[in-house]
């Protein structure tokens, strides 16, 4: 096991506001900083 994949994960389980730029948790369904509902995964497509 590689703690890269780990990270990798962790970082894929994060939801970015776009509104702005916070990070929420990835069952959040709201920004918790401006209330905006426009979170977006930090998912870069998963090809490696
Ligand atoms: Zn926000």
């Amino acid at each position: 096991m590689q703690g890269t994949d780990l990270a990798a994960e962790a970082r894929l389980n994060k939801l970015i506001c776009m509104k702005c730029g916070a990070v929420n948790a990835p069952n959040a369904k709201k920004c918790r900083k401006c209330h905006s509902k426009q979170l977006r995964r930090k998912a870069r497509e998963p090809r490696r």
